[in-house]
């Protein structure tokens, strides 16, 4: 059974009770929010906005407060049981049990989800997060990177048609991001819905095809990541001078000009205040002649300040 959307969230709030004398506080102030089947979905946001208690709660790990969320169409208060199956989470925190070796956690991570013995494939995980020479050594030998590739595989013994990562990368080196990209891109192309959540903004602007922001609690933005990267206004012309390399350039108030190291001139400006062409008649007025010419697209970054800067 394939539904149109993965993962369905309807007003979603949670509120943490204060405990000794401390204020209640409001982690999800009504997400709603649905996830397309197939995709890798970014959740973007910096500390503290709410995306673990959102990945957690969808994981079953924290109680919601109010609010819907079904998984693979399954509601979670009406079919807990089914809901669960469908979802395979990597948690941001490391827990392991150093007593056990790889294999023994895959196996009983499957136990736990009911996987019978016939449908276990630990061999078949352990390969693809590359842990097959280190199945049989205690986890307490292992790296840190080794661990948490440990967590991805744990994700995966039930076969789940979601996999949600709650900031894989963080902290982690090149090599294992790499991977961890690789297997993600491997396990989307065989049909797995993937959301993963990051505050690493080139990250989820080179792997997710969607993208949310949240801050505070709530959802300021949710598009697709090219419509998110066009919906931004501001750009920046790129002038490399031939001649006039110190000329005074009279430009709009709303133009930020700056003199970068290799010689060239950055002027960014908003798209709806001014054209390319009406900067360019302003540098040529200065005397300037321009040897090269490029524009730079903004990134995530600009786009995060520009919608959340009003908030
Ligand atoms: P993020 O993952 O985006 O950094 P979190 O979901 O971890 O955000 O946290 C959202 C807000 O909820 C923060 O203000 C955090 O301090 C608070 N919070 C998270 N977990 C708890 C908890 N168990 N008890 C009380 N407050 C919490
Ligand atoms: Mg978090």
């Amino acid at each position: 059974m394939a539904t149109e959307y993965a993962i369905e969230i309807e007003d979603l709030r949670k509120v943490y009770k204060g405990r000794g004398g401390e204020a209640d506080k409001e982690a999800l102030k009504g997400v709603s929010l649905n996830v397309p089947t197939g995709s890798i979905f970014g959740l973007l946001g910096p500390n503290g906005a709410g995306k673990s208690t959102l990945i957690n709660i969808l994981a079953g790990l924290v109680l919601k407060t109010s609010g819907k969320v079904r998984i693979w169409g399954f509601d979670q208060d009406q079919n807990p049981r089914q809901s669960r199956a469908a979802i395979g989470v990597m948690p941001q925190e490391l827990n392991f049990d150093p007593f056990f070796t790889p294999r023994q956690s895959l196996e009983t991570q499957a136990g736990l989800y009911g996987v019978p013995k016939s449908e276990r494939r630990s061999n078949e995980i352990l390969e693809l997060i590359g842990l097959s020479d280190k199945a049989d050594a205690y986890a307490r030998t292992l790296s840190g990177g080794m661990r948490r590739r440990l967590l991805l595989g744990k994700a995966l013994v039930h076969h789940p048609q979601v996999l949600v990562l709650d900031e894989p990368t963080a902290g982690v080196d090149i090599e294992l991001r790499q991977m961890l990209w690789t297997n993600v891109r491997k396990l989307n192309e065989e049909g797995m819905t993937i959301i993963l959540t990051t505050h690493y903004l080139e990250e989820a602007e080179e792997m997710c095809d969607e993208i949310a922001i949240i801050n505070h609690g709530e959802v300021v933005a949710r598009d697709t990541t090219a419509a998110l990267l066009s919906r931004i206004d501001s750009r920046t012309l790129v002038i490399l001078p031939e001649t006039g390399t110190d000329a005074e350039i009279d430009l709009p108030e709303s133009v930020r000009q700056e003199r970068r190291r290799d010689g060239s001139i950055a002027l960014t400006y908003a798209r709806h205040d001014v054209t390319p062409g009406e900067l360019l008649d302003h540098v040529r007025a200065a005397g300037v002649t321009i040897r090269e010419l490029a524009t730079e697209e903004p990134d995530l970054e600009d786009v995060f300040l520009e919608l959340t800067r009003s908030r």
